[in-house]
């Protein structure tokens, strides 16, 4: 689809009735991609009359950097903002949404967040929760998430995904974003890239699941893997080149429409997104830093090609349907694995994929002669995907990292995520699966091992 002759402006609010029947909406107010957009914020506070008072909440670092000359210039021009810094590390908790809320005058109209994921996500959930028109300034482009209605706040020592509002408007200044460290935005890269694989886990859980699908949807998305991944964006990362970043920044945005209009992540998430959330888990036990949501999911969309190189790999004419079908698990040999792995996170997935996860045979041997009937069109679509040799070039240019052990995943890490990274949802389909299906994950992954010279 051609954005420009789709009948409304893209980067404003808009909503329309869609060829696959249904009605598909992008709630963002407005969307500045430019060179100097923060500063216009005084301008757009009146133009699309955000109210007559603003709050800017920033960290130490950003605010040190580039948040007191900004927020001296909108005051010079005139607009009633007060500032309210950060201090120190923070975490989206409960101690920093209180600090924010306890700094937010009361009679505020708008609250104005500037900074990365974190800073981003605590403003939206304040502005949600306070009523107040939410404004979102990224100080780098590290994932798609600046363009959605979702926060993750740890509660009670829990990380809790929230859907909120989406801010009335959002200024991505390239002037801004250039100055972050290279690696911030090559993880955006990642995030890119990691499109490209859920793209074929999506087209596949069409095909195999029946998963809703939209032509425009991917059409969208399509434009953002042409103008995030290509060779201009990537190669001017490192260097910071404002063009490079701006095309980034739009190729994010783009994602973040195509996720709006399909109203949930499937065509923007597949195994390379749930790899990642498992690789979190397995930071998070050995106490070694999370790596940036792009950076893993980046990572993960080199591993989930790999499997669909595998996959495709198959001679599907001479396949042995039976013999695939007798590595199906027993239900109880599975559980006894997911305790091991998951420990006291395994009862909620037990219960999860009480009805998700089939170990019947026959139901097995149905989904083998789905993937078997859609060969063709798996293979078609494959083709035309990048192997993922070339994402890993990609990522290498973008000064993003490709392989596990970047992240501090070790090989056996790696396997584990492999097997179990799947369980976490229901209602999704993708390479791990499938693979499961195919019963050739043994296979798949001491090959990937072989191939990450691990
Ligand atoms: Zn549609
Ligand atoms: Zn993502």
């Amino acid at each position: 689809m051609d954005t420009q002759n789709s009948g409304f402006n893209i980067y404003e609010r808009h909503d329309f009735d869609c060829e696959c029947g249904r009605h598909h909406k992008m709630p963002i107010g407005e969307v500045v991609i430019d060179s100097g957009a923060a500063r216009k914020l005084p301008y757009y506070v009146k133009a699309l009359e955000l109210g007559k008072k603003g709050i800017l909440v920033t960290d130490e670092v950003i605010f040190g950097s580039i948040g007191r000359e900004i927020y001296a210039y909108w005051q010079e021009q005139g607009l009633e903002i007060e500032c309210y810094v950060l201090k120190g590390h923070i975490r989206p908790d409960e101690h920093t949404v209180g600090n924010v809320v306890c700094n937010t005058p009361f009679d505020a109209d708008y609250i104005v967040s500037l900074g990365g994921g974190t800073v981003t996500d605590v403003v939206r959930y304040v502005a949600t929760r306070l009523k107040l028109e939410c404004v979102s300034i990224p100080s780098a482009m590290t994932m798609d998430g600046f363009f959605t209605n979702m926060s993750i706040i740890i509660v009670d020592g829990l990380q809790v995904t929230y859907y909120l509002n989406y801010p009335s408007l959002l200024l991505a200044d390239s002037d801004i974003i250039a100055k972050a460290p290279s690696v911030m935005n090559a993880a955006g890269v990642g995030e890119v890239i990691s499109k490209i694989s859920a793209g074929m886990d999506w087209y596949a859980g069409k095909l195999i699941k029946d998963i809703y699908y939209c032509d425009r949807v991917e059409a969208m998305m399509g434009e953002c893997i042409a103008e995030g991944a290509a060779d201009e964006t990537i190669e001017g990362i490192v260097p910071g080149e404002k063009k490079a970043i701006e095309n980034l920044t739009d190729a994010l945005y783009k994602s973040a429409v195509a996720m709006a209009w399909y109203d949930s992540s499937p065509c923007g998430s597949g195994a390379e997104h749930q790899l990642n959330h498992f690789w979190i888990k397995c930071q998070d036990e050995k106490g070694v830093p999370q790596s940036m949501h792009g950076q893993e999911v980046g990572v993960g969309a080199v591993i989930n090609t790999m499997i669909w190189e595998e996959i495709m790999a198959i001679d599907f004419e001479r396949f042995d349907v039976e013999k695939a079908v007798e590595k199906t698990w027993d239900r109880g040999e599975w559980e006894k694995e997911i305790r091991a792995v998951y420990g006291e996170g395994a009862e909620s997935i037990l219960e999860l994929q009480a009805e998700n996860h089939s170990f019947d045979k026959a139901v097995r041997r149905n989904e083998i002669e789905k993937i078997i009937e859609h060969r063709e069109a798996l293979a078609k679509r494959f083709e035309a995907m990048p192997s993922s040799g070339a994402l890993i070039e990609k990522l290498k240019k973008a000064g993003a990292p490709w392989h596990p052990k970047q992240l501090q995943i070790d090989k056996d890490e790696l396997v584990k995520s492999l097997y179990f990274a799947k369980e976490t949802r229901s209602g999704r389909y993708n390479a791990l699966w499938l693979a499961e299906a195919l019963g050739i994950m043994e296979d798949v992954s001491s090959k990937i091992i072989k191939k990450l010279e691990f």
